[in-house]
């Protein structure tokens, strides 16, 4: 039975009104839409659990924060805010704001890796690998292997496996290695947590060979409540303190505000060395804008200073992973098949398993996605070999083997009820899902691709 259902720690003051439609309407947005979720339009879903990036709901105090934006073009007080309130929770000594996560992964790709580095990760993230590639750079997985198999129960499967580090670097030597990637959590494991012992002996392994580390901090609240529940010695911790340990075993992270921040747009760099800074600061100003601003307005600053503040209560997050496990409940009691253990930000239907007569060339979680808008108006996102792309050298598909439909859980912004209809709706396909046919991929993009490719149904 549902373990714990946490009451919503705020309550509700501005409503915003949502689609209601019918299968019909739902069948022509859907072909409009060439069976991509991406493309449909937000006024044509029900309940849009596409993605928690920039889908928060902000709280009166950001939104007051909100009016007292200094646009100032240089040297905006928001923007001091942000560096003391940056500095404070996350302890790097330099921060360079961006319009978003993937404008620092730009920023850190071009200031670090030359061409032929390679850059170990745990997990690749797509516009992270994408960005690596760009500047000539060689992705390599060294994720621990439980986090590829969807059913393995490990109460940290973000972990990286320092064996396989420790064999990339004999293998090319340290001086190739650009730095370290370590995402806490892993969107693509299906938002697992990494340990602070990993953490730390990943800090300490790089360190002897003289390569830096450095964060995909994106949801890295998420990973530090996951360290309080399970980790021994973490249980009176408080969030903040958790965050700044974790934060310790960093040279500096790459960060979208869009998530952990609880802002609808915003993000940032960070790091500690004073040269990386100077380099920063100078290539922002072609990408961005002035390091005081880096593409943002300063009441966008403010917001996500504030937000950093709230996102560290422990009655914030302790409620967002609940409402994960929730859906996760209800949906394993219907006996859908999803990804284990449930991670902070969403819920992953395990669609190979869904769709198990269905071959990976029929894009088994492009077509659950599908299939679950046409059932309820129900957005979810591809997490499979869509996402995964090409091989740049073969021209060949990644073929993960994962594939994931992802059920994210905006910020503060459904209620249980609506998590309740997405999982009646679930159900009822899963009990019909040996009806649902495939689909084929008419339009592919080169970059990116599961942004704006286009699918018809099989015959
Ligand atoms: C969203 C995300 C990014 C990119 O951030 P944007 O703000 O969308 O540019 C990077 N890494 C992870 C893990 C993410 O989830």
């Amino acid at each position: 039975m549902t373990q714990s259902y946490v009451a919503e720690p705020y309550k509700i003051k501005v409503v915003e009104p949502i689609a209601v439609t019918t299968r019909q309407q739902r069948e022509q947005y859907l072909k409009e839409a060439g069976y991509n979720t991406f493309l449909l339009r937000s006024e044509h879903c029900t309940i849009d659990l596409l993605t928690d990036s920039g889908t928060t709901a902000m709280s009166d105090n950001q939104w007051a924060g909100m009016m007292l934006g200094d646009e100032a073009y240089a040297g905006s007080r928001n923007f001091t805010h942000l560096q003391q309130t940056v500095r404070q929770y996350y302890g790097f000594r330099h921060v360079v704001p961006t319009h978003q996560g993937r404008g620092a992964e730009n920023l850190l790709s071009q200031l670090c890796i030359e061409p032929g580095d390679f850059v170990p990760g745990n997990m690749y993230f797509t516009t992270t690998r994408a960005h690596q590639e760009l500047n000539g750079g060689t992705f390599v997985d060294i994720i621990i292997d439980e986090a590829h198999d969807s059913q393995a129960e490990h109460p940290f499967k973000g972990n990286v496996e320092l064996a396989k580090l420790e064999r990339l670097i004999a293998e090319v030597g340290a001086e190739r290695i650009a730095y370290v990637c370590v995402a806490v959590t892993v969107n693509l494991a299906g938002g697992q947590p990494v340990s602070m012992a990993n953490l730390r002996a990943v800090k300490e392994l790089c360190g002897r060979h003289g390569i830096a580390v450095m964060f995909d901090a994106t949801r890295c609240v998420e990973n530090a409540y996951f360290i309080k529940e399970r980790e021994v010695g973490f249980a009176d911790k408080s969030i903040a303190d958790i965050l700044r340990e974790m934060m310790s075993y960093a040279d500096g992270c790459t960060m979208s505000g869009k998530k952990d921040c609880l802002v609808n747009i915003g993000g940032f760099l960070c790091m500690n060395d004073d040269e990386l800074y100077q380099r920063a600061s100078e290539l922002v100003v072609l990408y961005e804008g002035m390091p005081s601003y880096g593409g943002l307005a300063g009441r966008d600053m403010e917001a996500m200073a504030r937000g950093i503040v709230e996102s560290v209560d422990y009655n914030y997050i302790h409620h967002r992973v609940s409402q994960c496990r929730f859906l996760a409940d209800r949906l394993t009691e219907a006996g859908v098949p999803i990804v284990k253990p449930v991670g902070g930000h969403a819920v992953f239907l395990d669609a190979r398993t869904f769709l198990e007569h269905l071959s990976q060339d029929e894009y088994p979680a492009q077509t659950l996605a599908a299939q679950l808008y046409l059932e309820a108006g129900v957005r979810s996102m591809e997490r499979g070999i869509v996402s995964a792309g090409r091989n740049k050298e073969t021209g060949d598909h990644h073929r993960p083997k994962l594939e994931l439909v992802r059920l994210t859980i905006p910020r503060r912004v459904y209620t249980y009820a609506h998590l309740e209809a997405v999982a009646q709706a679930c159900s009822a396909l899963y009990r019909r899902r040996q009806e649902i046919r495939g689909l084929k991929m008419v339009y592919e993009p080169k970059l990116l691709r599961f942004f704006t490719a286009r699918f018809e149904p099989l015959g």
